[in-house]
Order: structure tokens, then sequence, then C-alpha cells
């Protein structure tokens, strides 16, 4: 049997997902997560191994699909920038690194693009025909599809929602700009924003939320400020965009019930222009980024995708 590998890279994790080329449903035959190597060259060899591993263990690997938290050259397979992942990125030819110590064809995309990809095809999106989309985690990625397809861009930036200025006068960026949306709504941004208001030092963005739940005052206020930033964005790109559904994933959107309320209430004070907008949680849980990589991969009917 031969079998599509999905990657999904990010700055602490490697998850992986093997499927069949041909699958329409969500089906994962194998899956699973590793510590994000050191540099570039371990983590380069870390995906080699697994396509080896997955070829014994699963079937041949015909196809390899790799998310990656950045920009990357959608035709060549070429890292453009990667902010939070460490080793030296720029320029450095992915797509034909793997494909030389690999010999599969291969498929480098935006993580967060990955992650759309699989909601829209068969998740919390599917079947919708103009949706936002956001992943709150180390950083904020997302993307946006319009009449059933998701958008791709040469660079495959066409998406960063995150990094769309949300207070001009707000702290640095990774991206160089200030005040992103990143700096308010990932998760390094709730733990700092507690840390701030309090002294405390929360190990977790889920502790951010726990506390909140709990019922903690500042935790609270610091989902506020992050959902009242996540509507604002949303309800600015729904002037230009008709999205009838905002889906949210990651890992910080085990917040969103604390979030929805901020988010929804910034929505509706623009609703007489830019109509409802459901606000709904990502379906596919935490693989969904590597599941996306590997429908891209698969040259799936709603991806045009380039190949290494
Ligand atoms: C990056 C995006 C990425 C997102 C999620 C952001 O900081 O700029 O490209 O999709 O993080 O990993
Ligand atoms: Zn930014």
């Amino acid at each position: 049997m031969s079998v599509v590998l999905g990657i999904d890279l990010g700055g602490t994790a490697l998850k992986w997902a093997v499927r069949p080329p041909d699958a329409t449903a969500r089906d994962l035959i194998a899956h699973g997560s590793m510590p994000t190597g050191a540099d570039r060259t371990a983590i380069v060899a870390a995906m080699t191994d697994l396509v080896h591993r997955v070829d014994v263990e699963h079937g041949r690997v015909h196809a390899v699909g790799v998310g990656v938290p950045g920009h990357v050259d959608r035709a060549t397979g070429v890292v453009r920038f990667l902010p939070n992942v460490s080793g030296d990125w720029g320029g450095f030819p992915l797509g034909a690194a793997l494909r030389r110590d690999t010999g599969r064809p291969i498929t480098v995309l935006n993580d967060a693009r990955a992650f759309c990809l699989a909601e829209l095809t068969m998740g919390a999106a599917r079947g919708r025909r103009d949706a936002l989309f956001l992943t709150l985690g180390t950083g904020v990625g997302g993307g946006v599809a319009v009449g059933g397809r998701l958008l791709v861009g040469s660079d495959d930036r066409l998406g960063e929602i995150g990094h769309l200025t949300y207070d001009r006068s707000g702290p640095r960026c990774g991206c160089g700009n200030r005040g992103c949306l990143e700096l308010y709504a990932s998760g390094p941004a709730l733990v700092r924003g507690l840390r701030e208001r309090t002294g405390r030092r929360p190990d977790s963005p889920r502790a951010v939320v726990a506390a909140a739940d709990a019922g903690d005052g500042p935790a609270a206020e610091v989902l506020a400020r992050a959902g009242r930033a996540i509507g604002e964005t949303l309800a600015s790109l729904c002037a230009v965009l008709p999205a009838e559904v905002a889906v949210i994933g990651g890992g910080v959107a085990a917040g969103l019930p604390a979030l929805r309320p901020h988010i929804e209430r910034a929505l509706a004070e623009r609703a007489e222009f830019i109509g409802p907008v459901a606000v709904v949680a990502a379906a596919l849980g935490p693989m969904a980024g590597a599941l996306g990589a590997a429908l891209a991969a698969s040259s799936h009917p709603d991806e045009p995708s380039g190949r290494a």
C-alpha cells in the first residue's frame, strides 16, 4: 500500500500524520509527535528518518507534505522567513533538500494554510463558501477561503492574519512590525500578559486559561484583551470578505469559551455592515496541520500546490 505523509513543523513539536492517498475521510493510518530538533540539520534529518520509518511500518510513502510556521515559496519549497523555529532558515531550499534525501515528491506550505485546508475540506468549515481561519499557538496563523476554496499566494503569505496591526503603539513583533495581533492572542502573549499584570509566572498558556476559568480576574482580563483583539481584527477583515464563519484552532483555542464573548461582541458592533459571523472551534484537533499538509501533498483538488 502507498501512503501520504504530512508533517507539521512547530517551534517545539514536529507532528506527523499518515493517510491513504485518495481517502476522503479524515481517518489517519498513524500519527505522532516528537520534539523539534535543535537546528536545521537535525530537523531535516528527523523528517528524512520519519519517511523511512513510515515506509517500513505503514506502507511506502509516495508523497510528503510539510507545513512550516512562516513564509515559503510554494513553487520551489524555498523557505523565506521562519520566525519561531531555531536555525538559519531564510533562503533554505527545504523542498529540494528533502527531495534529495528521501527521493519523494515534497510539497512545502505554511503551517496555518495546511490547517485551513484540513478544516475547510473535512473539518469545521466543510461546505462553507467564505470563511476566515485563525490558529492560536506559539504564533498566530490564519487563512482565507472564498467560494469554498482556500486562497493561496506565491510565498504562502496570503492569510497572515496574525501580523495585521492591532495596536500601532504596541510592542515590537518578530516580523518587525509593532502591535501585531499575534502579540495579544498567541500563547506567549497570554503568559506575558498575566506576568505583566500580576508578576506571576504561569507555566503555559493553558494555565492562564485555567486560571480564567477558575474566576481569576487578571487572567480573565488577559483573555478579554485577546478576544477583543481577535474580534476587532476579524471584524475588519469581514468588511472586505463576506465570511459566514470564523474557525478558531491551535493550542490556545482551549480558551475559546473565555475568548468567545469578547470576539462576538467586537463582531456584533459591526454587524450592520458585515452581517452575522459564526465563531466556531476547529473540529480536527491537534493533528489538523499534519493532515492538511498530507492533503496538500495528495494534490487535493482544492489545493493548487507547488512541488519540489
Ligand atoms: C507566522 C505564520 C505562522 C503562524 C503559526 C506566525 O508567527 O508568521 O506564518 O503560520 O505563526 O505558526
Ligand atoms: Zn508581526
